[in-house]
């Protein structure tokens, strides 16, 4: 005969299992009468033990809502079989609507006949209600991910690709979603290749987030300009990876180039326009103190220009100023700073020239001039002269504007000392 006193032992490590196990644990007879509960169902139902037992779920739950506990126990009692399943049942103590994981048992008397079910519950309320709300963000997530006008993706410290979305897998023909290990080198351009992985590098090693302009190669061979968005992230396992999101800008690109281009420009000549002209000289005159060397500036004037108008037309001038523009620009370098800066007057800033090989060329261009007659209209063409003034700074404190006027007063000059000439002068 067993021990009773390891019996009574026993008994109440039981009893403090079923407490403490974190489920609800529960015996029922045939009828559903309650036979045992423990301390959590206790709690569940606001009733101690005694006031459960001889009771049925009717007691506790609203069985209208959750018909599916009476039915599982049943089916457990006459089927003989284990349930597993979920059960949703409304508690009408806390009225409430709570998911539970369910396991009944039947249960046997000695002879095998069923006398009762033994069932434990665990209250998954919460991991489904967190597993919903994963559920429904990811879902917000792919959506946004995939319809966005970007591509987006993840990238490791092996410049291999762990994620894509559909905008970049449709791009480079690739498998969307999650990657492992698809090489960015087998997507990309050479030059695009090693641009984009020193971007990435510098925001490997920053640990900052970083903007950059990235040129890619499409399948067409044509470019397409990407402004990219680069987040480092740490991943859980430990993984360094960046978090990049890169939209085609090609053609806000090229339209900004062209709103800028066209800032710049002389709508009747091409050549750069007279605020261009102020702003980008100041900007070289500053250049050209650091390097110690003196600055020339050239300010030419079409002589008697108001005769061709007169004889010919204001378009015939026009043509007239076309043609001018295009003999100047060919005698000077594409670098040169030269501009339309009036009606019928142009100027040529040389930073870093000595004032002789300034001289030179203003007599060059006025040579140039004077023996190319232009086409004025179809079969007309005219001897046009130009009248230039020369002036060199120094490395001085001078501001751009002022050796401007400096080259106007030599035009001046050259126009008082009879036209078609070249008048100069250095500080
Ligand atoms: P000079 O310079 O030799 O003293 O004589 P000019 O006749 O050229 O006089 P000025 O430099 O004052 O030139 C102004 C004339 O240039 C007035 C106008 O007839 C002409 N002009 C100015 N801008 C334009 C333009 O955009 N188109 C045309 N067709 N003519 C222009
Ligand atoms: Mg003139
Ligand atoms: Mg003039």
């Amino acid at each position: 005969m067993a021990d009773p006193n390891l019996q009574l032992t026993s008994q109440a490590v039981l009893h403090a299992v079923m407490d403490n196990v974190g489920a609800f644990i529960y015996i029922k007879d045939l009828e559903g009468r309650y036979l045992y509960a423990n301390k959590k169902v206790q709690e569940l139902f606001c009733a101690p033990l005694i006031e459960i037992q001889g009771k049925t779920d009717e007691a506790f739950f609203d069985l209208e809502i959750s018909n599916e506990l009476r039915e599982v126990d049943r089916k457990v009692m006459e089927s003989g079989q284990v349930q597993e399943c979920e059960e949703r049942n409304y508690v009408k103590e806390s009225d409430e609507i709570r998911t539970y994981w369910s396991v009944k048992k039947p249960l046997f008397d000695d002879s095998g006949e069923i006398i009762g079910m033994f069932g434990i519950s665990t209250d998954i309320t919460d991991r489904k209600r967190i597993e919903r709300e994963l559920h429904e963000q990811n879902e917000f997530l792919n959506i946004v991910m995939n319809n966005v006008e970007s591509s987006i993706y993840m990238i490791d410290q092996d410049n291999k690709l762990r994620y894509a979305n559909q905008r970049l897998a449709e791009r480079f023909e690739i498998a969307e979603g999650r990657h492992h290990g698809t090489s960015i080198k087998k997507l990309l351009d050479d030059e695009a290749y090693q641009l984009i992985t020193d971007n990435n590098q510098r925001v490997f090693e920053s640990r900052k987030a970083a903007r950059f302009k990235e040129k890619v190669k499409n399948a067409d061979g044509e470019d397409t300009i990407f402004w990219s968005v680069k987040v480092p992230h740490t991943l859980a396992t430990g993984e360094e990876v960046i978090i990049g999101l890169s939209t085609d800008m090609t053609e806000t690109f090229a339209l900004q180039e062209k709103l800028k281009r066209q800032s710049s420009e002389d709508d009747l000549t091409g050549l750069y326009n007279r605020r261009y002209f102020f702003e980008e000289g100041e900007k070289q005159l500053v250049e050209a103190k650091h390097q110690q060397e003196p600055s020339c500036m050239l300010v030419l004037d079409l002589d008697r220009f108001k005769e061709i108008n007169d004889e010919h037309g204001h378009p015939a001038g026009d043509e007239a100023l076309t043609q001018v523009a295009r003999l100047l620009s060919e005698e000077v370098r594409k670098t040169d700073l030269l501009a339309r800066v009036g009606g019928e007057e142009f100027a040529l800033f040389l930073p870093n020239t000595e004032a002789n090989v300034a001289t030179e060329l203003a007599e060059k261009l006025r040579q140039c001039i004077q023996e190319n007659p232009v086409q004025i209209k179809p079969g007309t063409h005219t001897q046009l002269t130009i009248s230039v003034g020369v002036y060199t700074d120094p490395v001085s404190q001078t501001p751009f504007s002022d050796i401007y006027h400096e080259a106007d007063s030599q035009l001046y000059e050259a126009k008082k000392q009879g036209r078609n000439r070249v008048a100069s002068r250095s500080a």
